[in-house]
């Protein structure tokens, strides 16, 4: 079987909101489904490595704000390309916390909810958390963001924790004119505006990372 094949399936783009004592944290992931009703209990998976995943477990509580198609690449590059344990990945986010201590992202998303683990499953490089939702938005604004309009419009990647990573990019899509974020992998590959010409101070619309960390893609 080719990774293809599972490639074939859907998703959405979403923010998880979490709280660690009284630190607030998010993370972006794209395995948000609901799987029972009655009451309504959704699955999420989360990396191992995500500090998210530790912080889920201790308070057994997190948030799940729906990204909408207008929420922007550097909003899913500050919460999904850097670890909490690293410093505030909110700093830049408008956001609020609920009462019950965890955050909801404020700006461009559908909806939000708020979500109490009743269990979860191992695998080995990621938790499966099911998550009894017990409040959320009384509303639904704007297209949610799927994760095909994300690499497709957007032009993001998976990073590595998320469970859909391929380590093999096709080589073929690239050439000496793109230049390729080492943080998210990110192509710069506007005909118009070569790489060399943009100003110093212009960072990657994914993640943030600078020109600097930036490196031509190697031709096929
Ligand atoms: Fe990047």
């Amino acid at each position: 079987m080719t990774s293809d094949v599972l490639g074939t399936l859907t998703y959405g783009m979403y923010a998880i909101g979490v709280k660690c004592g009284e630190k607030v944290s998010a993370c972006i992931v794209n395995t948000v489904q609901q799987v029972a009703y009655g009451p309504d209990v959704i699955s999420v998976s989360v990396s191992h490595d995500n500090y998210s995943n530790e912080c889920i477990r201790k308070s057994g509580l997190f948030t799940v704000s729906v990204l909408s198609e207008d929420t922007s690449g550097a909003v899913i590059g500050a919460l999904g390309f850097s670890s909490g344990r690293d410093g505030d990945k909110l700093k830049n986010i408008n956001y609020r916390v609920l009462a019950e201590g965890v955050p909801v992202v404020r700006e461009n998303i559908c909806c939000w909810f708020l979500c109490k683990v009743v269990g979860t499953a191992e695998t080995r490089s990621h938790t499966v958390f099911l998550a009894e939702v017990v409040a959320g938005s009384d509303s639904v604004k704007g297209k949610p963001m799927t994760y095909e309009y994300y690499h497709r419009v957007i032009k993001g990647r998976a990073p590595k924790n998320a469970p859909t990573f391929r380590e093999n990019k096709p080589k073929k899509e690239l050439n000496s004119e793109n230049w390729v974020c080492t943080i998210c992998g990110y192509v710069y590959n506007d005909p118009l505006v070569p790489f060399e010409e943009l100003s110093d101070d212009w960072i990657c619309p994914i993640c943030g990372a600078p020109k600097t960390a930036f490196r031509r893609a190697s031709s096929t």
